[in-house]
């Protein structure tokens, strides 16, 4: 009766199941083993009325014109800069650390010698990664990357992680940038906006087609049992799928920990980051990401742990190189596996935002399903 089983119905099962129905009129069984659909940007108005994102903040940004275009088309989108500060030394200062970040956290004389060592070496509005700037053989520019490393990115890393940033996969540490410019923005993308009416407002918009069944509270497996004959895109985590045979892929997870306020407005910026102090690594106050108007405002801490199978959620697959060997076992077995794709953030063990697990769900489409009618 279906001609697909999806599992999962984030953003990579629902941009798969709405190609399906819409480009080849092909019937779809969409299942999740949670109560709703969104996957992790998943968002909903708590008890006091505000709209939060259930699993963690959730910003969109992309450069990707076609990620961008495709998905105009099921919600409106209000634009949104987003901006992050960090307390360091007991400062509260601008992430990432730019020439602002330096004025706030040095003495006036300090600060104006670091800015013209910088601007001595690199051009307004360049990005240098930190791990560069330690390399440097002028001791200013040296100290200033010691200085980012010890104090922003050592201890979030160690707490994020549960590793410090040398055991980690040098994509992490590699990426972690001082910005020789005053622009405070967390991302430069050309894209940054928010949907309008939300992450699952946008997704049912994809989930409405005659062609696209949803059943929720259910799993892949009693999907499975009962049409057998479908073929699968399965985004669940792919080391289940196989039993967790060659033993279980490791996950950071996040204990998340909210409470509301009876006024308007608890923070300067959306996310206060906590590098230094405390067990959590970031505080965020909901309704400067979303917009809304309330006279109460919601805000949640997150405090990193190890994934628990059954006690909290597989967040964050871990970045290094023992982890990435233990996936490419599964990835073998995916490939030998006839009739079901492996996709999305837990299919692919990856970590990928949510324009990336869109741009990666089409491509999927295109090249898995559109251009090969018996998948692979
Ligand atoms: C804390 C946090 C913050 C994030 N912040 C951002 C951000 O600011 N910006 C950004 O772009 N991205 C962000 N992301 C990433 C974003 O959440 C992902 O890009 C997105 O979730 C990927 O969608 P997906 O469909 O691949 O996976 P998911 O959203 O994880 O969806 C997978 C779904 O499959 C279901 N499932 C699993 N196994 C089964 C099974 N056996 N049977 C049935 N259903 C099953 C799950 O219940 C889940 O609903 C963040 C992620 C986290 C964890």
């Amino acid at each position: 009766m279906y001609d697909w089983i999806i599992a999962g119905a984030g953003f990579t099962g629902a941009t798969v199941a709405e190609r399906i129905a819409t480009q080849l009129g092909q019937r779809v069984l969409l299942v999740d083993r949670r109560s709703h659909i969104g996957g992790n940007a998943y968002d909903h108005y708590d008890a006091a009325g505000v709209l939060i994102h259930a699993y963690g903040p959730h910003i969109f940004h992309t450069n990707s014109d076609r990620v961008w275009t495709y998905l105009q088309q099921f919600s409106d989108w209000t634009p949104y800069f987003h901006r992050v500060r960090a307390i360091i030394d007991g400062r509260e200062a601008p992430i990432p650390f730019n020439l602002d970040t330096i004025e706030a956290v040095f003495p006036a004389g300090l600060a104006a010698k670091y800015i013209d060592a910088l601007l001595a070496q690199y051009r307004f509005g360049e990005r240098v990664p930190i791990l560069k700037l330690m390399e440097r053989s002028e001791p200013l520019l040296r100290d200033l990357g010691a200085y980012v490393y010890e104090k922003v990115f050592r201890n979030y890393t160690q707490k994020q992680w549960g590793f410090g940033p040398e055991e980690l996969s040098p994509a992490v540490t590699a990426r972690v940038p001082i910005l020789v410019s005053r622009d405070d923005r967390y991302f430069q993308d050309r894209y940054q906006a928010m949907p309008t009416r939300g992450y699952t407002a946008l997704i049912a918009n994809m989930l409405r087609h005659e062609k696209i069944s949803l059943m929720l509270q259910t799993s892949f497996e009693d999907a499975r049992q009962a049409f057998p004959k479908a073929r699968v895109l399965y985004t669940g985590p792919i080391d289940e799928y196989f039993g967790c045979k060659f033993g279980r892929l490791p996950y950071r997870s996040l204990d998340l920990r909210w409470r509301t306020l009876d006024k308007e407005q608890a923070q300067s910026t959306p996310v206060i980051n906590y590098p230094e102090e405390f067990a959590f690594t970031r505080i965020t106050e909901m309704k400067q990401l979303t917009g809304q108007v309330s006279p109460k405002t919601s805000l949640v801490a997150e405090h990193p742990c190890a994934y628990e199978p059954g006690r909290n959620e597989p967040y964050y697959p871990i970045p290094r190189d023992e982890t990435r060997a233990l996936y490419a076992l599964y990835e073998e077995e995916a490939r030998k596996t006839a009739g079901v794709i492996f996709a999305g953030r837990l299919g692919s063990y990856q970590y990928l935002n949510m324009d990336q697990a869109v741009g990666a769900a089409l491509a999927v489409f295109e090249k898995k399903i559109r251009n090969d009618g018996e998948g692979d």
